[in-house]
């Protein structure tokens, strides 16, 4: 059994369960939570037992990190291997104030988006909660054995559910793997500063607002009416725009919190004046925020990023029905990390930290 697979709240009484005092469940959770440490060799103040024991029926087993690609930019695209072969990308997102870390919840994804890259991947499987949780550890490592990583404070304050994969088709890794990021004994991180984006799983979201995590909503939303929506992203054949409004509006939000709806913007297919008009009329009355996001092509892909004059004009239409548009910075392009750009492949500089160097 993975620890990292069941919620912190649960590793006292497994330890109990195992024949162990149940504060150890405490200590083996910050040195993994707190030091980013996994190996039980190194948890020099539990005893022989609770070691073999990490070692035998319990473990704390992670994906392995494979390379890292930082961009101009500072954006670092992680690629992970899974223990059974495939890899998966985390991407970490410096800003003035933050550091952001966008979590992959599936190996490929079989959505379809047609302006995503790691849909041409498809599905291979579902990551478990040790697996997403695992990048968080890898992350923070990378972080942490960067020069001039290290800096007072959590070295990861925001987490968004962006990556490759569809957040909700997982939701049995995904929930718990939330609860574990905001125990105060996991990584004790704001539930405020969590953000889960969905393609527009309809069931799946009324199943997320139940599971009352406190965390945010954003939505893909990508077109202003079903017909283009569905020539965009497939999965508009099964859920309507009213459909997914409508599980938007029942989703538990704190008061001034807003669902924020992402709108990849495609060159000659969705930016147009009347299309802004069009998604203006359709979220006015809407608790809501628009991130615009310009199209960041990748080899292959069948759609041009919008010019620049373009997405400004898409903006201040928008705010002329004082919607809150903001335009989305592309982080990473030139590692293919940023926005719908991540599927397996070698960006052009590799930087590797290992565990050693990081705790020793
Ligand atoms: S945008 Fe998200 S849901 Fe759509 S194909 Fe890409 S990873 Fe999947």
């Amino acid at each position: 059994m993975n620890l990292l697979d069941l919620p912190p709240a649960l590793w006292t009484e497994t330890f109990q369960e195992k024949g162990e005092a149940a504060y150890r469940g405490r200590q083996v959770a910050h040195w993994l939570f707190k030091r980013l440490i996994t190996e039980p060799a190194a948890m020099t103040n539990i005893p022989a037992s609770t070691r073999s024991l990490l070692e035998s029926d319990l473990s704390l087993a992670i994906p392995s990190l494979e390379s890292a690609h930082q961009s101009v930019d500072g954006t670092r695209k992680l690629a992970l291997r899974l223990s059974d072969g495939p890899v998966i990308e985390s991407v970490l997102i410096p800003r003035k104030d933050r550091m952001t870390l966008c979590l992959s919840t599936q190996a490929g994804c079989g959505i379809g988006c047609r302006f995503c890259r790691t849909a041409a991947m498809g599905l291979i499987r579902n990551l478990t909660p040790s697996e997403i949780l695992g990048q968080w550890v890898q992350a923070m490592r990378h972080l942490s054995a960067t020069p001039g990583g290290m800096k007072e404070g959590p070295l990861i304050d925001h987490i968004v559910f962006m990556g490759m994969g569809e957040p909700l088709a997982n939701l049995d890794a995904l929930v718990p793997a939330i609860r574990s990021l905001t125990h105060p004994d996991g990584i004790g991180l704001s539930p405020r500063r969590i953000t889960v984006s969905t393609s527009g799983l309809v069931p799946k979201m009324a199943l997320l607002g139940e599971a009352n995590l406190g965390i945010q909503l954003a939505v893909s939303l990508c077109a202003p009416d079903d017909l283009l929506r569905r020539e965009i992203m497939p999965v508009g054949r099964i859920y309507s725009i009213a459909e997914i409004l409508e599980a938007c509006r029942r989703f538990p939000l704190r008061n001034r919190e807003r669902v924020t709806f992402e709108y990849v913007l495609l060159r000659g297919k969705n930016d147009a004046p009347e299309q802004a008009r069009a998604l203006g009329r359709l979220l006015a009355p809407f608790r809501s925020k628009v991130n615009l996001i310009p199209f960041n092509p990748f080899p292959g892909s069948p759609f041009e990023r919008p010019e620049e004059e373009r997405v400004r004009s898409f903006a201040d239409i928008l705010s002329g029905f004082h919607i809150t548009a903001t335009v989305r910075k592309s982080m990473g392009p030139d590692v293919l990390a940023a926005c719908g750009q991540l599927a397996r492949d070698r960006g052009p500089e590799t930087i590797t930290t290992s565990h050693r160097e990081t705790v020793s």
